[in-house]
């Protein structure tokens, strides 16, 4: 009984918005399982192996305990040292927007050239090789990884923050980014549209299906948040935009039709 007042109070303390944010995204995974939506936008229908799963539960717990424990005491060692501080005043839109940018555009540079050192045989199998023991993406992957290379990708906010003193309003938004970006390139799910790649100012953003691919054809595709350097250093797999058009443009169909389809084809 104890518990449940506990829920209770716990459920009353939300704030509006995080109600409506709750019941938005509950509307609209709702909808799209039930049009089929979810369906036509998986990126490999039929990859999803129940061991895999498994042993990415297994090395996602291990990941995080580990990366978190040594993360955290290399933080709170050099915030006691004096080297990582953050600045409580209140700062412009434009100085935040600027401090995020710098987090953003710094990581993706971070783990581009990491993610390639990673991919060198003589380190790939000290560092990488369990986060490619899957090939079929879903959220789980996003923490299933050794934790040397956990440490590695995480170890780019101790680093920006000891050589800068971002504003704590920017901090409110990099844990979130890295979380829903994780989250979202190894859901499994394209969920960007069609034209996402043919718009000179979006197509520099990742999408799902551009991690996904990385994930199923190992080469190629190595950026974190952009696919910049991607382009840069020519590593865009060549029929990714083609794949991106063609999983973004798949007609949705209610489950009866295409289980009915299913069985006469
Ligand atoms: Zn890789
Ligand atoms: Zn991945």
């Amino acid at each position: 009984m104890d518990h449940f007042i506990q829920i209770k109070d716990m459920l009353m303390g939300l704030d509006p918005l995080t109600w409506w944010l709750a019941l938005l995204a509950i509307f609209g995974l709702s909808t799209g399982f039930f049009t089929g939506y979810f369906r036509a936008r998986k990126i490999q229908p039929n990859g999803f192996k129940w061991p895999i799963f498994r042993r990415e539960v297994g090395w996602a717990v291990f990941n995080v305990s580990v990366t978190t424990l040594v993360l955290g005491a290399v933080s709170s060692f050099l915030k006691a040292k004096g080297w990582i501080s953050f600045n409580s005043e209140p700062a412009s839109g434009w100085v935040i927007a600027m401090e995020y940018a710098i987090y953003f555009l710094g990581f993706d540079t971070w783990f581009y050239w990491w993610h390639r050192l990673m991919h060198m045989e003589r380190f790939y199998n000290l560092t990488h090789k369990v986060h490619h023991g899957s090939i079929t993406p879903n959220p789980v992957t996003s923490l299933s990884m050794n934790p040397v290379e956990g440490i590695i990708e995480g170890a780019w906010v101790p680093v920006l923050t000891s050589l800068l003193t971002l504003h704590e309003t920017t901090m409110i938004f990099v844990i979130p980014t890295a979380v829903v970006m994780g989250q979202y390139v190894h859901s499994g799910f394209e969920i960007l549209p069609s034209w996402w790649n043919r718009s000179w100012l979006t197509k520099w953003f990742i999408s799902a299906t551009f991690h996904d691919q990385h994930h199923r054809y190992f080469k190629g595709n190595y950026g974190g948040y952009t696919t910049i350097w991607d382009h840069i250093c020519g590593t865009v797999r060549p029929r990714y935009e083609v794949d991106f058009v063609k999983i973004t443009t798949r007609p949705i169909r209610r489950a009866p039709d295409a289980k009915r389809e299913k069985a006469t084809t």
